[in-house]
């Protein structure tokens, strides 16, 4: 990864039994999102890096899991949203050249950066082995997940394009939604959000309060 910015904090969930389908993984959290979902419980990861639990740099992370090579099947990138991190095709590449063999990766995307998808997607040593993309709410609504200052009218199109190259991609993925309350995530949201997920496996979990980004939704859904 000669250049690459392995100096940025990040999370490590050493191991994991339920972030990766059928494989023993450990979990990088990278830091930054362009979306500020209310019920994200990211928090730290999403405003303030310094405070994310167990912050060490990605260096470190990679030795670690290294170390850990025998026990583990995969590694899962995930966030915050990684697909900002410039460096993202080297770290995939990294992770699964490294070691005989290299690791498995999966990407979990918000699928708001359908270019980088893209890009990952056309050279076989950056293709992840397994893609999840969150489905929040109906893409003419993501608007109202915006910081601000972006260009919401793009993301309904990008989010589309995303989903058509990952359904397209022939690598095993699926796509997921969270069960907000308050009507957050209704039936117009699922039949728009529909198309997207076409035929692929759309999982859908449940929404649980703790350390929401808007604290309301911990006093609102207890
Ligand atoms: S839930 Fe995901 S997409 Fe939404 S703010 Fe949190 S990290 Fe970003």
């Amino acid at each position: 990864m000669q250049g690459s910015q392995l100096n940025i904090l990040v999370s490590l969930r050493k191991t994991s039994l339920v972030d990766y389908p059928g494989k023993i993984a450990a979990v990088i959290f990278i830091p930054g999102c362009n979306l500020r979902c209310p019920w994200c419980q990211n928090r730290e990861l999403v405003l303030d890096t310094e405070k994310a639990p167990g912050a060490i740099f990605l260096e470190e992370a990679l030795e670690q899991i290294e170390k850990r090579r025998n026990v583990l099947g995969g590694v899962v990138l995930s966030g915050g949203e990684p697909t900002l991190y410039r460096d993202l095709p080297d770290l995939i590449r990294r992770i699964k050249t490294q070691g005989k063999p290299g690791l498995p990766v999966k990407l979990d995307t918000n699928g708001t950066f359908p270019a980088v998808l893209e890009e990952l997607l056309s050279r076989p040593d950056t293709r992840p082995d397994y893609i999840a993309m969150d489905l929040k709410i109906a893409p003419s609504r993501y608007a109202v997940l915006l910081s601000g200052g972006a260009a919401a009218a793009a993301l309904a199109p990008a989010l589309q394009k995303s989903a058509a190259l990952i359904r397209s991609s022939g690598i095993a993925h699926e796509f997921r939604s969270l069960i907000l309350p308050g009507g957050f995530f209704g039936p117009a949201d699922r039949e728009a959000l529909a198309p997207l997920a076409a035929d692929s496996p759309w999982n859908f979990r449940p929404f649980r309060p703790g350390n929401c980004l808007d604290p309301a939704w911990d006093d609102t859904f207890p």
